[in-house]
């Protein structure tokens, strides 16, 4: 029989599941909201339903496949088995691969998503299979997988390549993790949005990005904030400008540090967004990049939304 993985990018917001092939094709892909609010249960329930309506599009059992991997917001365990801490779906200490495994009765592996991305843009897209690398994923929120010298850069705890809260402004807007000025409080969608609000909160200039009925912080989609930009509105333009500027800062910053050949962008704005975004921040980034790291490319993966489920079959391939 055909051998066959299965690919999950569990996220905060959405799980995408695809089913493929030994050569990393995507035969049939399906989608679900996450609703982390519902509890682990719950979550690790809606994984296996979309895996199953994923594996329905190709008429598979998903017990027969070779094997799955999930890329999960979060730190994994050394042994790939558990989710120690997964802030965005409330997590702690999480025995995902187990619970699984009994449900969808074939093997299952765990990475974390950001290094299950970076995978895939490496293996699939990347010719030159560079021994260092920097993914950095613009989204919700931000998220970075980093190889250094041929591995990925995990840290004393596991902690490590947390690059979205580096503090680029220490007088900046207060992060999600508390402290003032993180690249994800300067540059995610989430950002954007708040940045967005309180223009229109200070009686600022009517802008695409608001109407009426549609207020809440998850609603700015890479996709509105796109044509907001393509119309030439004021306050999306300025918004995305300065996204651009805080991305820039922060490549240089890790160019310095790790001097990489390549930087790969990746996340719903950079997918929606790259050809008004990458030279912007490339400009932004190369501007403060010392001259020894100034060859590194900087580009957006084709691969898009992708990256994360392609990486995460990857990574079951390679355990079989
Ligand atoms: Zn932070």
């Amino acid at each position: 029989m055909e051998e066959l993985y299965i690919g999950v990018d569990l996220g905060g917001t959405k799980i995408l599941a695809g089913i493929f092939n030994s050569e990393h094709h995507c035969l049939a892909s399906d989608k679900t909201k996450t609703m982390p609010e519902d509890g682990y249960v719950a979550v690790c329930s809606r994984i296996v339903e979309t895996i199953r309506s994923a594996a329905e599009l190709v008429g598979i059992d998903p017990a027969k496949v070779n094997g799955a991997g999930i890329g999960a917001p979060g730190s994994i365990s050394s042994d790939e088995s558990r989710v120690l801490f997964a802030p965005n779906l409330g997590w702690r200490d999480a025995p995902l691969k187990a619970d699984l495994e009994a449900q969808l009765g074939c093997p299952v592996w765990l990475g974390n998503d950001c290094n299950v991305a970076a995978t895939g843009i490496h293996r699939l897209e990347l010719e030159a299979k560079p021994n260092d690398m920097v993914s950095l994923f613009l989204g919700t929120g931000i998220g970075a997988g980093i190889i250094t010298n041929g591995v990925f850069l995990s840290g004393a705890t596991r902690a490590a390549g947390e690059v979205g809260h580096m503090v680029l402004d220490p007088d900046g807007p207060v992060c999600g993790c508390g402290t003032r000025g993180c690249f994800e409080a300067l540059a995610s969608r989430t950002a954007i949005f708040n940045k967005v609000k309180s223009a229109v909160n200070d009686g600022g200039e009517l802008t695409q990005l608001m109407v009426a009925d549609d207020e809440s912080v998850t609603r700015i989609r890479s996709g509105k904030l796109r044509r907001a930009v393509e119309a030439a509105d004021k306050l999306a333009v300025h918004v995305l400008d300065e996204t651009c500027f805080y991305t820039g800062l922060a490549i240089a910053n890790l160019c310095n540090l790790l001097n990489p050949e390549v930087v790969a962008l990746g996340g719903g704005l950079i997918e929606q967004l790259h050809p008004v975004m990458v030279p912007k921040i490339r400009d932004a980034a190369l501007e403060r990049t010392m001259p020894g790291s100034r060859q590194v490319r900087i580009m957006a993966t084709a691969l898009g939304d992708d990256a994360g489920i392609t990486g995460a079959a990857i990574l079951a391939h390679d355990h079989n």
